[in-house]
């Protein structure tokens, strides 16, 4: 079978790596190789940054309305090839096509966002601060930004990044996930056909060498990153030591709160979509959900029902299973160990999806939906991100000591509650540490206008994507002080005061 291409795309030439070094990309749902992510060297990544910098005045001096505009015409293409988009992604990630969708769609949402920019860049003025003084703000773009992202998500998280440094008037440099490139790159022709000047966007591909080599470069002033919490926690420190604007994205352990009032149908439909989807690989994975009083009767049962009848199988094909396979084999593998663990270490497993075959695809890396039963505070399940398809249960009588054990989580991404009690709902949203937070909602992962507002070990920073920290995350502020003293030469116009 021929390899699809994985280039480059350095000061707006697509062009083959020089290295030899390469690393597999799967189609999960089949095992087969379907291409080979370059691992650049360090010379790319410095020739990339430096078309990024040659590039970066004149992208500066092109006003913000203009810069908008490509981001009008990048957001047509999107939507017209918005279906090969989720094919691409089925095919290298295993997601199902309905959550490809979503992943486009997400990503679409951030350009939106990002085109209405000089509403966006506005700064604050008032005059007479002090007798005769006037201040004002402006917002400045920082220069060459860079973006490190994750396989799970090969459309939406670039997305959250670069549209918004660009049209702040930024240039960038992606380096998308070795197991996902081919996605980032169709998206980068987009851009390209969509007329962003050359070398304002590059694309390099690799993993640590060419990641450290971004994070340590002189002319490099900003990093976005999102994966797991500890390259997250690497790439804040390194950045910081050299210098840099990080924002760092994290893993995650997040908790769905099922009170016993709550609505079964819905609350059971919540968790499943938000443990099952997406094969359990999001950061925003209903990892755990959390049964209280009575729920174990009333809402348990039908959860386990449903769990036993997500289908999983290829999402490369007709028709469509309710879930896909897991990124790789050797993620698959380390999923199965954490449910052997789990076991071992005393959880009770209500439903195994070790050992379960698919038809037609016998390579391909599946996992049954899983539910690990009884699980407590301190197991290795309960403190290490699973992200695959297993759903932990935890059981407690009331909520106060539920949000108190939820809240020993060193992660802090999203937690959601299902009641019908507004008393009970604004006590979790009051006290439960999660910068996400959702109310009869499964997996409260926040829309463009809204940071991604991951907390504690789920995000290194100040300043998150998407919304307006987005925006302040890609500027700096100028404030001006101005006082006039006369009105200068010629000012014919102005009539002395009369004594
Ligand atoms: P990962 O941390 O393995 O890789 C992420 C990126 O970092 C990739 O581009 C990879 O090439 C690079 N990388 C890997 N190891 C590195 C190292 N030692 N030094 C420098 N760079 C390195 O993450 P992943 O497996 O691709 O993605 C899954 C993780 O991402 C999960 O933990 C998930 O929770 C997290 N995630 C978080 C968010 C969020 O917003 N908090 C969103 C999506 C995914």
């Amino acid at each position: 079978m021929k390899l699809d291409s994985v280039p480059l795309f350095v000061g707006g030439n697509w062009r083959e790596p020089n290295g030899t070094t390469t690393a597999p990309v799967h189609n999960p749902s089949t095992g087969e190789v379907i291409a080979e992510t370059p691992m650049c060297t360090g010379q790319e990544v410095s020739e990339a940054v430096e078309a990024a910098d040659r590039a970066f005045p004149g992208w500066w001096e092109t006003p913000s309305t203009e810069r908008a505009r490509v981001f009008f015409r990048f957001l047509a293409l999107l939507e017209e090839n918005f279906e090969d988009l989720a094919l691409t992604i089925s095919r290298e990630h295993g997601k199902t096509l309905v959550e490809s969708r979503g992943d486009v769609r997400r990503g679409i949402e951030m350009v939106e966002f990002a085109c209405g920019i000089p509403s966006l860049l506005m700064g604050e003025s008032i005059e007479n601060l002090a007798r005769g003084i006037d201040c004002d703000t402006i917002r400045q773009p920082l220069g060459v930004c860079v973006g490190i992202t994750p396989f799970n998500f090969p459309a939406m998280v670039p997305l959250w990044m670069y549209p918004v440094a660009l049209v702040c008037g930024n240039t960038f440099i992606l380096k998308p996930s070795e197991k996902v490139p081919l996605t980032a790159i169709k998206i980068g022709k987009l851009l390209e056909r969509a007329g962003v000047p050359k070398g304002v966007f590059n694309i390099v591909h690799g993993g640590r060498e060419c990641v450290d080599a971004l994070l340590t470069h002189p002319r490099v002033k900003a990093i976005s990153f999102v994966g797991s919490t500890p390259v997250a926690r690497h790439i804040f420190q390194i950045g910081t030591q050299n210098g840099k604007r990080v924002q760092s994205n994290g893993g995650a352990k997040n908790f769905v709160f099922v009170m016993p009032d709550a609505d079964v149908e819905n609350s059971v439909r919540g968790v499943i979509e938000g443990a099952y989807g997406c094969a359990g690989e999001r950061c925003m994975a209903a990892s755990t959900a959390v049964m209280i009083g009575d729920a174990t009767k009333k809402v348990l049962p039908s959860l386990l029902e449903a769990a036993r009848g997500v289908k999983v199988g290829p999402t490369d094909r007709e028709p469509q299973p309710n879930m896909g396979p897991l990124i790789t084999r050797q993620h698959r593998d380390r999923v199965a160990e954490l449910i052997d663990i789990g076991v071992k270490e005393g959880c009770r497993i209500s439903i195994d999806g070790r050992g379960v075959e698919v038809k037609g695809a016998p390579n391909g890396f599946y996992l049954g939906a899983s539910v690990l039963d009884e699980v407590q505070h301190g197991m290795t399940v309960a403190k290490e991100e699973i992200f695959g398809p297993v759903l932990n249960v935890m059981r407690f009588s009331d909520l106060d000591s539920a949000i108190e054990q939820a809240n020993l989580s060193p992660f802090g991404n999203g937690a959601s509650i299902f009641t019908r009690s507004g008393k009970a709902a604004r006590e979790f949203k009051h006290r439960i540490k999660a910068g996400m937070v959702g109310v009869n909602i499964g997996v409260p992962a926040s829309m463009a206008w809204f940071p991604f507002n991951g907390w504690n070990e789920s995000f290194f920073g100040d300043l998150h994507m998407q919304g307006k920290e987005g925006v302040q995350f890609f500027t700096q502020q100028k404030v001006t002080t101005t006082r006039w003293f006369s009105f200068g030469e010629g000012d014919i116009w102005h009539r002395e005061p009369k004594p």
